[in-house]
């Protein structure tokens, strides 16, 4: 796919949004008239969304039956060259936040640890500078929607992709990274949001095993739970919505833990497969 066709997906999203995205006003695109009038406040038609018919989309990955939710599966989904045998991915989900997202940064540049961050677009929007912190430092960004709703997978399929191209658009406007992975908001999936991920070209993705430090567990619980963890497997942690001080404070001992238990951080890929 190109990047032409990509700019046109998410071209199509920001008309479907409409002003909703555009914070700016000098963002606002102007109406002329043939007349040179003037532009006033509301100068497009109150025209319904195209059809679905009609979309200005490229062509779709293929559906998945499932979300990924582990290394073999990741590349069962996408392709490319195995992991090492000792590989294991980290994923930070629902920042950035301006308190734990640095934190979190420093710790995984310490420990020379990868991670893919889960983002989600109205948490960029505010925090654009940490947001491009994450991809400065060679991380990755995931698609975690653009507010975070619950029980995304039984959700109308027109809210669905307004979350979608939303978050898209603000991921990939802010770090230059486009993302290829979609995380849905609390691992809810159905075989309708299964089937939409894939119109939008993102590869749902879901995790190994969750320590639950979104719940605070306590750092003995969080940090238990992530020791466990076994070659292969997509671990979960997050940097957002609320404290993580446990989080933080866990993952200070987990991480140097586990590279000298011989596992291998790996960053997963940024793009689905190559390009054709
Ligand atoms: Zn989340």
């Amino acid at each position: 796919m190109s990047g032409m066709s990509r700019r046109r997906m998410l071209g199509a999203g920001a008309v479907a949004l409409g002003a909703l995205s555009l914070a700016g006003s000098a963002a606002v695109p102007r109406q002329r008239t043939p007349g040179g009038a003037r532009a006033t406040t509301t100068p497009r038609p109150a025209a319904p969304v195209p059809a679905r018919s009609q979309p200005a989309r490229p062509p779709a990955l293929p559906v998945l039956a499932e979300p990924v939710r582990t290394l073999t599966d990741y590349r069962r989904a996408v392709g490319g060259p195995a992991f090492p045998a000792d590989a294991i991915a980290l994923t930070i989900d629902d920042g950035p936040h301006p308190v734990w997202t640095p934190k979190i940064l420093r710790l995984l540049r310490k420990h020379h640890v990868p991670a893919l961050f889960c983002m989600i677009g109205n948490q960029v929007l505010g925090h654009e500078t940490i947001a491009r912190e994450v991809v400065r430092d060679g991380h990755h960004v995931a698609n975690h929607t653009w507010s975070h709703p619950t029980h995304l997978g039984s959700r109308k399929r027109k809210l669905v992709d307004k979350e979608l191209l939303r978050g898209q658009e603000k991921i990939h406007d802010t770090t230059g990274q486009a993302p290829a992975l979609f995380r849905s908001p609390g691992g809810d999936w159905s075989p309708a949001l299964l089937r939409d991920a894939a119109a939008h070209q993102l590869v749902p993705l879901d995790w190994s095993d969750d320590p639950r430090d979104w719940s605070r567990p306590g750092v003995a619980h969080i940090t238990r739970r992530l020791l466990a963890a076994r070659p292969g497997q997509i671990l979960l942690c997050h940097d957002g919505g609320g404290d993580r001080s446990q989080t933080y404070t866990s993952l200070k001992t987990v991480l140097p833990a586990l590279r000298a238990k011989g596992l291998t951080f790996v960053a997963l890929d940024r793009r689905p497969r190559p390009e054709v």
